[in-house]
């Protein structure tokens, strides 16, 4: 049976169960999909085993003891359904929908089951708040769509295969995203250099052929700095920047005000290594940017990637078979999201009579712990969370878990595992996993789109999230027909949007191949004739962040906290902590299998052996890391991975299972970055303090 990966990750592997007997025997990567072809990462490659777990829930579950107990009890699934929509009702009559928080994450990306909207109707017509995923590329895709016209495009990943020079920014290539190490390689049998930039020496820094260590959230100054290198050699692509941007006279002016002296300052970096590379770019046509997401995770993250995104705009590559920048790849699917949605079920648009006409309110998922203690108007007294773990996920987790642990907060929480998240639940409703229902999927990474047929029965009494949500409008007597839509229609409605991309791409033909590439040419080259910004050029200014109240120049916004120095915040947290992705879970996803914590090991700092010797601290010494927020335990990884005066621990550890019961996100704070109220992980200082007696 076809089906394909749902995990947060840009590669949305297509893959093939075999089933005998009715049971799934066999699950390996499809040989035959063009980009994935047949590989499996480390974290799925015992997916099977993960469904089968014998701590799967099974059943609806209410809480029977205090918050935070982990004691529950079985129940049916009509109970839980009508508890349900009598404490939704109840939320409604004294406060509005609005007091209704669906929480939604990215623990299944397809779209129908996932985080692109499942249940969006459900809630539109309930007239829930608004959820906003701010929790992961959303700073970047304000950024990208400033610079390029829409948030979610770039690159062909495909086509770094013909890049010459290729930066790796921010983008641990092979832990994350490891597809895209294949063209990487294709690129370099030709004679690319590959560059990777990061404050750790990751796996894929190591296999790169250089490594440049920059502190965090420089990385907008480091653009401008090489482009500084660029103007100087006099290799600016002036016809380009004639016929195809907008505003360069300006943005030239920026650019001068960076150059390699003053870059090195902010960056850290030696002056010879910036105009090394200026150099590398100022001479290599056609140079392919891969933009990792963690890179927009602070204060600037946004102008970061909108200021490296302007970069191909001076070099000319947006108009080259393996140029640009690849930050995201969802905005070239045509789709018709609005028949996912059906944003046109909320009250003020169906009732014209609604007294102030506005949309729901929207709630940042990064704040949910500043938005369950603190909003008043209305309160918060349903959150219905599905696809995510926020006690782990989310900044300032000692604030979400005060948050979650509210009496007066009726929370339901729809799983495969007791989680962190689930111990403050008073339901708990068993989901099922990818090769148990169907789907539609997406890639960030690609250019293909996938069905995933269920290939096994779900186990127990498990329910596809569209069907919950379909027995949820049931139990509350909505009359809505679309909340009754089958899977299969509503894919068949989001297909039918009649947008070339699209074009022959039917449910029928996916379900006979799995996986379809989008109808673009092979190279695909996206700008290289203009770009779909209201002027049809890359906007090196741009007047829609004027209108935001941002500087309208591309440039660099220094992160809140990260390059601090000879400040109060920074003489009582001298280090800069990063919160990289983990090589053997996925988010918080995996962080319950035993085999995968066991690969990982426990929670751990990396930290230089200057900044370790300084504070007297050996490796293998657990070591507490704290800031203002929380803290966290960990064992200390001494090495010069990582720069001095910067540490890392990555993320995805539960904090069940941690020494002291808290996690990285103990100390991150929830504030937003400067667009689209993205999240601001990697922008955070601590102090590190050998643990007594360790
Ligand atoms: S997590 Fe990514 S690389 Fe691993 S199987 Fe899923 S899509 Fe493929």
């Amino acid at each position: 049976m076809r089906g394909a990966c749902p995990l947060d990750c840009p590669d949305t592997c297509s893959w093939i169960v075999t089933v005998r007997d009715g049971r799934a025997v066999a699950l390996r990567g499809d040989p035959h999909h063009p980009y994935t072809r047949g590989a499996l990462c480390n974290k799925v490659a015992g997916y099977l085993t993960y469904t089968r777990s014998p701590d799967r829930l099974l059943y609806p579950m209410r809480r029977v003891g205090p918050k935070g107990s982990g004691a529950f009890e079985r129940i049916s699934w009509d109970d839980a359904l009508a508890m349900i929509a009598s404490r939704l009702r109840e939320a409604i009559d004294a406060h509005g929908g609005e007091s209704i928080w669906p929480f939604l994450g990215s623990g299944n990306m397809g779209l129908l089951q996932g985080a692109y909207g499942a249940g969006s109707r459900f809630w539109n017509v309930v007239g829930a708040s608004r959820h906003v995923q701010t929790i992961c590329t959303i700073a970047g895709g304000f950024g990208t769509g400033y610079t390029l016209g829409n948030n979610r495009v770039g690159m062909d990943p495909e086509t770094f295969r013909f890049s010459k020079l290729i930066v790796l920014w921010g983008a641990n290539v092979l832990s994350t995203h490891p597809h895209l190490w294949r063209p990487i390689l294709e690129a370099r049998k030709h004679g690319a250099f590959v560059v990777a930039i990061d404050p750790v020496r990751t796996r894929t820094a190591a296999a790169s052929d250089w490594h440049l260590a920059p502190q965090p959230g420089t990385d907008a100054a480091l653009a401008l700095g090489l482009l500084h290198v660029v103007l100087g050699e006099q290799r600016e692509d002036r016809p380009f920047i004639d016929e195809h941007t907008i505003g360069w006279d300006a943005f030239r002016q920026r650019i001068l005000e960076f150059p390699p002296a003053r870059v090195a300052a902010i960056t850290r970096l030696t002056i010879e290594s910036i105009v090394d590379l200026g150099r590398r770019l100022a001479q290599t046509r056609p140079t392919g940017i891969r933009i990792g997401i963690g890179l927009q995770r602070h204060g600037g993250g946004g102008m970061a990637v909108r200021t490296i995104t302007c970069i191909p705009g001076v070099t000319g590559d947006w108009r080259h078979a393996g140029g640009g920048v690849h930050y995201d790849t969802r905005g070239f699917y045509g789709l018709d999201w609005n028949a996912l949605w059906r944003n046109d079920l909320r009250p003020n648009r169906r009732h014209s009579d609604r007294a102030d006409g506005r949309d729901p309110r929207e709630l940042h998922m990064t704040r949910v712990g500043e938005a369950l203690l603190e909003l008043d108007d209305p309160p918060v007294n349903v959150l219905f969370v599905y696809a995510s773990n926020p006690a782990v996920s989310i900044p300032h987790q000692a604030k979400v878990l005060r948050g979650l642990a509210r009496d007066d907060l009726f929370t339901v929480v729809v799983e495969h595992f007791h989680t962190d998240t689930t111990r403050y639940a008073d339901l708990v409703l068993p989901a099922t996993m990818a090769i148990e229902h169907r789907d539609l999927l997406i890639a960030y990474g690609h250019l293909y789109i996938a069905w995933n047929e269920p290939a096994v029965p779900p186990p127990g009494e498990c329910l596809p999230t569209t069907e919950i949500f379909r027995r949820l409008a049931r139990a509350m007597a909505l009359d809505e027909p679309a909340l009754y839509d089958s899977d299969e229609a509503m894919a068949q409605q989001m297909l039918a949007s009649g947008h070339p991309s699209l074009d022959g791409i039917t449910l029928e033909a996916l379900k006979a191949s799995g996986s379809i590439r989008l109808r673009y040419p092979d190279p695909f080259v996206p700008f290289a004739h203009g770009f779909p910004t209201a002027s049809g050029r890359l906007e090196f200014v741009s007047d829609r962040m004027a209108q935001a109240g941002l500087d309208p120049v591309a440039g660099y916004t220094p992160p809140f906290e990260a390059t601090q120095h000879d400040t109060a915040l920074a003489r009582e947290y001298p280090l800069a902590l990063l919160t990289p992705a983990n090589h053997y879970f996925l988010n918080s996803i995996f962080g319950n299998v035993a085999a995968q914590r066991q690969r990982s090991g426990a929670p751990a700092l990396l930290m230089h052996p200057d900044d370790a010797a300084a504070r007297g601290i050996a490796a293998g010494d657990d070591v507490r890391v704290a800031n203002q927020r929380g803290s966290f335990v960990a064992s200390a990884d001494v090495s010069d991975r990582i720069r001095p005066g910067v540490v890392a621990s990555t993320k995805g550890h539960w904090p069940r299972h941690a020494n002291g019961g808290t996690t990285v996100n103990a100390t991150v704070d929830e504030r937003d970055s400067d667009m689209g109220g993205g999240a601001v992980y990697h922008d955070n200082r601590v102090r590190v303090d050998r643990l007594s007696g360790a």
